[in-house]
């Protein structure tokens, strides 16, 4: 049996299976052909023939998935640094607004950058991902508001793939706040996302989801449905920001839509846990997020334990709410915020997190046939990566079976 490349001497964290376990193989050997996993295991069972193109002694480091972070925004121009300093000395929401922040800054920003400067703005968020293991990233529009900046942040979203070992999968948030310019006429914006820029940005094959912002600042449930029902006439799957800040009973929404997942969650109820449960829609916590405006809603982890439904972690990564760009600080927050245990922090930025993407067969668990995205660590267990703060043990990183 011949391998391109053999990992042995590892402690395998496969995530394979259902619950949360992490189903650790101790002495492992990992066995890679043509980028895909073709030998998963412990050494003892390798065929006495294996041989191998390259062999790597991985010395009892731990080898996870590579990191996979499904929720985040991270193609934006401009930063918000100014308004948190502001904020801190006592400036009220409505100061930040009249001196022109909050997001309108960022839509301004965005709006103005070039492909090129919002690239390379990007890129340094994506590195610093990247840095920790990050291997898939879900990357979501929503500062443009029309038609053509929201084509932009999704198209350079997609070359960021070109320029670095990673794959990146878009999502359209035409729904994510009113633009400015409509300010007094809601279902002109919501008829055009529906009717202009949905089917334009789905014509040029610009997204792979489309998610939406469910929230009294934002859009109503009932937006919210006719911006899914264009979706699903299209033929993209949907995603939603649900329940962050108050109730709207969005998760149950997004379940009635066959959701790939609901986000946030912080006023979930059991209703709601139970229709994503049915509809098979992931939970998507985001720490981040929730110690950054300082919540005190811890959201419905028990519940979703109860239900059985699947709880991935990310980033959010965001200028206005969770300028976050460590999946391992959002682990380490999951795990003392929320009380997730070390194995649901892994599964939720492998397994649950390549569910609530829609690509579950093809990566989040090391598996005979998935793709060969890796991160292998300075650490020998589970625990110790969920433990620190502020610490990177990333040994190094594999992409397809590369690097
Ligand atoms: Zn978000």
């Amino acid at each position: 049996m011949h391998f391109d490349r053999l990992f042995v001497n590892a402690r395998l964290a496969t995530m394979a299976g259902r619950g949360p376990i992490v189903g650790l193989i101790d002495r492992g050997a990992l066995g890679v052909r043509e980028g895909r996993i073709a030998y998963v295991g412990s050494m003892a069972d390798l065929p006495e023939d294996a041989s191998a193109g390259e062999k790597t002694d991985c010395l009892g480091r731990l080898i996870t998935p590579g990191l996979i972070d499904c929720h985040t925004h991270l193609v934006y121009a401009g930063d918000r640094a100014r308004e948190f300093e502001r904020r801190l000395e006592g400036a009220s929401y409505e100061d930040i607004a009249t001196e022109g922040g909050g997001i309108v800054s960022t839509v301004r920003a965005t709006r103005a950058a070039s492909d090129e400067a919002l690239a390379s703005e990007s890129l340094r968020r994506l590195d610093a991902l990247m840095a920790e293991g990050v291997t898939t990233v879900e990357i979501k529009s929503g500062y443009g508001l029309e038609t053509g900046s929201e084509a932009k942040q999704l198209r350079v979203a997609r070359s960021l793939a070109t320029r670095r070992a990673v794959d990146i999968k878009t999502t359209f948030l035409g729904a994510h706040a009113l633009p400015p310019e409509a300010r007094n006429d809601r279902k002109a914006y919501v008829d055009a996302l529906c009717q202009e820029m949905l089917p334009a940005i789905a014509r040029q094959g610009l997204a792979d989801a489309v998610d939406a912002f469910c929230e009294s600042i934002a859009f109503s449930p009932a937006e919210v449905g006719r911006v899914f029902d264009c979706a699903k006439s299209l033929g993209l799957p949907v995603k939603l920001h649900a329940d962050q800040l108050t109730n709207l009973h969005g998760a149950a929404l997004a379940a009635s839509y066959g959701a790939l997942s609901a986000d946030h969650l912080e006023h979930t109820d059991e209703d709601g846990v139970a229709a994503m449960a049915k509809a098979g829609t992931v939970a998507v916590m985001l720490p981040g997020a929730f110690y950054f405006l300082r919540d005190t809603n811890v959201p419905p982890i028990e519940t979703c334990r109860r239900h059985g439904v699947p709880m991935a972690i990310a980033t959010d990564c965001n200028p206005g709410s969770s300028p976050l760009t460590s999946p391992l600080l959002a682990m380490n927050m999951a795990a003392t915020l929320f009380r997730m245990t070390v194995a649901e922090c892994l599964i939720g930025f492998t397994r649950a997190a390549a569910q609530a993407l829609g690509c579950l067969a093809d990566r989040g668990t090391l598996e005979i046939g998935k793709r060969c995205d890796l991160a292998i660590w300075n650490v020998e267990t589970p625990a110790a990566l969920v433990y620190p703060m502020g610490h990177d043990p990333l040994e190094r990183r594999i992409f397809g079976g590369r690097g």
